[in-house]
């Protein structure tokens, strides 16, 4: 066979069985593997590899941290559009209409100083009503009082459909593993880079989330997508989750798990008092598959 006519015979190949992921835009084609091996305490414990890498690396020659950039002052912050739902604007009222616990009842966080703060064991607090695909704005501040340190200092998260952690944490010199700091898809994605402000300081995220498609058998079709912004600064660039960011061990992340198209977003109670203001959500159409 001639070069030509096998070149002629490839892609007829493809025209006539398209792969799958070009039909669905499936982009997200990570290779992960899975082992387990046993701890020091002689119990089993999971490892996952994203692309080659352990999840939760803490090696940098092995996961680089992302290089450290310094927001420009005041990038990140405004008001809400004319057309967006606004989650929460600094009052009682607005947090009592739209938050609760996890269980659908009220919440014991508390608003201190027109900011809403997480009450360790109070759970997490989710919004009353769901949303799938959306533009959201959150800002945040870690205490200005530091304790703790890695994974324990200021640690919160925005959680998308209830599940899809985008980590907030006290990233301002204080290391941990790239994919669990500030941006993180937890478990998942690291930031491109540390765009974080100084403790106390108010910071900003702006998501744009597609949320993942499955089909009647409960597998994905389409994976989620993130666009994330932190003060301004782009971190996540159409970032193709490549599963769930869900606690699975120390070195594991969830899978995706089939669910309603629509769910709530929340907040995350990591013992640590980290604060909330200017909440707002653009709802996003799904995108034909
Ligand atoms: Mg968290």
């Amino acid at each position: 066979m001639t070069t030509h006519t096998a070149t002629i015979l490839t892609l007829a190949a493809l025209i006539v069985c398209p792969p799958a992921a070009m039909a669905h835009e499936d982009q997200g084609k990570p290779v992960i593997t899975t082992e387990t091996r046993k701890g020091d305490d002689g119990k089993d414990v999971l490892y996952m590899f994203i692309d080659g890498v352990k999840v939760h690396e803490t090696d940098v020659t092995k996961q680089p941290l992302p290089p450290v950039v310094k927001p420009g002052e005041g990038n990140g912050f405004s008001t809400p559009p004319s057309d967006a739902i606004v989650l929460f604007d600094g009052s009682e009222e607005s947090f009592k209409k739209n938050w609760t616990d996890t269980k659908g009842g009220p919440s014991q966080w508390k608003i201190v100083d027109g900011a809403l703060e997480s009450v360790k064991r109070a759970g997490y607090i989710q919004t009353r009503e769901n949303f799938g695909s959306c533009q959201l704005h959150v800002e945040w501040a870690a205490p200005a009082n530091v304790a703790g340190e890695g994974q324990g200092r200021g640690n919160s998260g925005v959680f998308l459909m209830n599940q899809y952690e985008v980590q907030v944490l006290d990233s301002y010199e204080n290391q941990t593993y790239a994919d669990g700091q500030a941006g993180a898809l937890y478990g998942r994605s690291k930031p491109l880079v540390n765009a974080c402000r100084k403790p106390g300081e108010w910071q900003s995220y702006d998501i744009i989330f597609h949320r993942p498609v499955f089909d009647e058998q409960g597998k994905v079709v389409r994976r989620a997508t993130f666009t994330v912004f932190h003060n301004g600064v782009l971190i996540q660039d159409h970032t193709v989750l490549s599963g769930g960011t869900g606690w699975m061990g120390p070195h594991a992340a969830s899978e995706y798990k089939a669910h309603p198209d629509k769910l709530p977003i929340a907040f995350q109670d990591h013992g640590n008092p980290v604060r909330f203001r200017n909440v707002w959500i653009r709802e996003l159409k799904d995108k034909p598959l």
